[in-house]
């Protein structure tokens, strides 16, 4: 070979180098996984690809939480609880993640005379949810799956389409207006409940599909910290000012401050529509939340500043199209707030299709296939079940009888181990959504028999509740 020849054939090898390990949008088919969407399941999913040796690629339109200052935003935060631990415990990131987290063991109910009522969430005083920041727990997560060294971010890219014959997806940089297609091993789509990969997929034959919008909408507000960096209520609760078609609550932020949620109908009586001037909001907060408006200075500009949410319950099926896809977290079920899961069951979905992908030995259909069929039921138990938390938030925590019927269930907890609440079911165990759903029904029917005609705990025939759970719960034995 020349020398001549040999210059133009190191030219040529450097420039294919650099197409192929500086241009991420080669639309050469190669090795890496796509991640459509880097919030709390793309993350988590990166970092759990990316410890069992794949190279991710995770395409998010937004800039990079990161290096923008999220505390301008909203600092909206969520209650974490054992199913979304579990499976950041299984990617090795619980402990960093519970360094962000403030449990709060049960609720605090707010009458309307300001008079307070704790009511804990389980017999078992080691159970607690806990309150974290999403913006927090977003960038942790970004931030420890970039620290795997085999993921690459890659923000302000919006996925536009997918084409499933290829598996290429359509990606468009936000910043220069630039459309390239890539393709991958296999593309999971963690693009949250208006996800563009569903969307597309909702083209293709027999699809699935239909989403369900409540009447209520959310509106965020905050109680600031107090004098000398101090909360001005119990921290270690989800506090809840239940009152019957709406209700406020208010978890617990790291700076001292609450995130603040009204939930109230759109329309009626008392709804968004009726609250247009900060005169009208503030005369709702005094009658309705009176201990509430002494803790919240910014109360009107926070309502009329944040926007009114939408809440939404999104059923499809299939969630995966043969090798090429699968959806993750909202963008499979988003589900309505109330039973404080959507982030917990997105993360069970990481945990869940880690274990199909490592039980199908590269053979990403046989992964995708198994996991749609686990996860499907038990999406569709807690979407239901998180509409039924609803009615109990806001209306039935007031209830004289509800009260009752918990105290009795954290009563039969104690004295039956096969006797469990579903809220702890739920919230402290890792049994199976649909499962936990069918048991709470069985609960339901215990419950009614055996405190029908009664009022106090101690008039409980003790003997006819062990009659009725056995017969009723026998099987479970
Ligand atoms: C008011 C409220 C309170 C909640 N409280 C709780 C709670 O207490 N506990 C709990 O467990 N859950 C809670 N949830 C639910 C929880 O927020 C969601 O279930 C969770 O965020 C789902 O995570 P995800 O990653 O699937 O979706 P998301 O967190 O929505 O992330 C989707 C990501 O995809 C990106 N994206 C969207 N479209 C595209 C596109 N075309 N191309 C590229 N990127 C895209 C988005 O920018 C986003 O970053 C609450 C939800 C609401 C609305």
């Amino acid at each position: 070979m020349s020398f001549i020849h040999l210059i133009i054939f190191s030219q040529f090898f450097l420039f294919c180098t650099l197409i192929l390990t500086h241009n991420p949008f080669s639309t050469l088919s190669s090795n890496h996984i796509n991640i459509i969407g880097a919030g709390l399941a793309g993350a988590l999913m990166a970092a759990i690809l990316a410890k069992k040796g794949y190279q991710v690629r995770v395409y998010e339109r937004r800039p990079d939480m990161r290096k923008t200052d999220i505390s301008a935003g909203r600092s909206i935060n969520l209650a974490l609880s054992v199913r979304g631990l579990h499976a950041l415990e299984e990617a090795g990131l619980k402990e960093d993640i519970l360094e962000l987290a403030i449990p709060m063991p049960g609720r605090m109910i707010h009458d309307t005379a300001g008079e307070l009522d704790f009511q804990p969430y389980s017999k078992d005083p080691n159970h607690y949810i806990n309150s974290i920041s999403r913006g927090e727990l977003n960038c942790r997560l970004m931030d420890k799956s970039e620290s795997l060294k085999r993921v690459d971010y890659f923000f302000e890219h919006r996925c536009l389409e997918m084409d499933f014959d290829t598996g290429e997806i359509v990606i468009q940089n936000e910043q220069t207006g630039e459309v390239f297609s890539e393709k991958g091993l296999a593309t999971i789509a963690a693009d949250g409940a208006f996800s563009a990969v569903r969307y597309a997929m909702q083209k293709t034959p027999r699809f699935n599909f239909s989403q369900d919008f409540l009447d209520h909408g959310y509106k965020e507000l905050t109680i600031p910290p107090g004098p000398n960096d101090t909360y001005l209520m119990e921290p270690n609760a989800l506090h809840i000012w239940p009152r019957g078609q709406y209700m406020v609550i208010a978890l617990p932020n790291l700076d001292k401050s609450f995130t603040v949620t009204l939930f109230l109908p759109y329309e009626g009586e008392y709804s968004f529509e009726r609250l247009q001037t900060p005169a009208a909001v503030r005369q709702f907060f005094e009658t309705q939340f009176p201990d509430a408006v002494p803790l919240m200075p910014t109360l009107e500009e926070d309502f009329f500043d944040n926007p009114t949410g939408s809440l939404v319950t999104v059923r499809c099926f299939p969630w995966a199209i043969g090798e090429k896809v699968a959806l993750l977290g909202d963008a499979a079920h988003a589900i309505v707030p109330f039973f404080g899961q959507g982030m917990n069951a997105a993360f069970e979905d990481c945990s869940i299709l880690s274990e199909c992908i490592d039980g199908a030995d590269g053979d990403w259909e046989k992964a995708f296939s198994a996991y749609q069929i686990s996860r499907k039921v038990n999406a569709d138990a807690i979407a239901q079940m998180a509409l039924e938390n609803y009615i109990e938030m806001r209306d039935k925590v007031a209830d004289d009888r509800f009260v009752f019927h918990k105290q009795v269930e954290h009563m039969l907890e104690r004295s039956h181990s096969t006797y469990k609440s579903r809220y702890e079911m739920v919230s402290f165990t890792r049994i199976p959504y649909a499962e936990a759903y069918r048991r709470g029904e069985l609960n339901q029917q215990i419950l009614e028999r055996i405190t029908d005609g009664v009022t106090s705990i101690e008039d409980i025939d003790m003997e006819m509740a062990d009659r009725v759970i056995e017969e009723v719960l026998g099987d479970l034995n």
